[in-house]
């Protein structure tokens, strides 16, 4: 079904979480459910099928705004695959950018500590793929001319499956949101014991290169101290 000129114009302004009538600025929920304008009263609705009109919109615009950045960035990775580890930092910084343009957008319409934890979810997600995109630079070093199509390739690939799975993650969640359901366990469980693991990874890394160095110092000086004895 199409819309007429003006509930194009409505769906236009509820696309940007405002009422349809006075352009007030409304609470994510309140465009969701099609309810009525705090300010002026109007129901914050495009038509009968409001939802799932407002639904179709986002996910045609997050579709062609995901299409165009994984095109961008597949093409800067190709370009930048040329010089060794160069297409790691084209990636990461092409992935900031979708994150606010393509996914930053989506999660503005989650409740805010919803949206929170959903947007550490992601992060986390983001780092481990960083981390594998970083392995797959060194991999493919060494190979002149293939590192270049295999490093675009990745590129487009990894982005793409990180804003699939973005965009799974929060629609699971608008869902939860619109039913009223309360943050769950595994919404802020999954993302803070991640963090907590990789936290301790990190210090046990540091501890343990310490008492590595410390050791080493040790028997070092042992072997010194020991050639002292016997060099005059
Ligand atoms: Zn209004």
């Amino acid at each position: 079904m199409t819309l007429d000129r003006e509930n194009v114009h409505a769906r236009e302004l509820l696309l940007l979480g405002r009422c349809p009538a006075c352009a007030e600025l409304l609470p994510a929920l309140v465009v969701l459910r099609g309810e009525s304008c705090d300010h002026c009263a109007t129901p914050a609705r495009v038509d009968a099928r409001h939802e799932e009109a407002l639904t179709e919109a986002l996910s045609a615009r997050w579709t062609r705004r995901s299409w165009i950045a994984v095109g961008i960035v597949g093409m800067a990775s190709l370009m930048g695959g040329f010089v060794p580890f160069v297409q790691a930092p084209i990636l990461l910084v092409g992935t900031l950018l979708a994150q606010v343009w393509v996914i930053g957008d989506a999660i503005g319409w989650l409740s805010p500590l919803r949206g929170a934890f959903t947007r550490l979810t992601l992060n986390l997600l983001l780092a481990a793929l960083g981390v594998a995109d970083l392995a797959a630079n060194a991999l493919v070093a060494g190979i002149p001319l293939l590192s270049a199509p295999i490093l675009g390739l990745l590129g487009a690939a990894t982005l793409w499956l990180y804003l699939a799975a973005a965009r799974t993650l929060i629609r699971a969640r608008l869902a939860r949101d619109r039913e009223g359901a309360p943050l769950g366990v595994t919404e802020w469980g999954v993302p803070v014991a991640l963090l907590l693991t990789l936290v301790g990874v990190v210090l046990g890394a540091v501890v343990l290169a310490w008492a590595v160095i410390q050791a080493g110092e040790a028997l070092l000086g042992g072997i010194v101290h020991a050639l002292g004895g016997v060099l005059p």
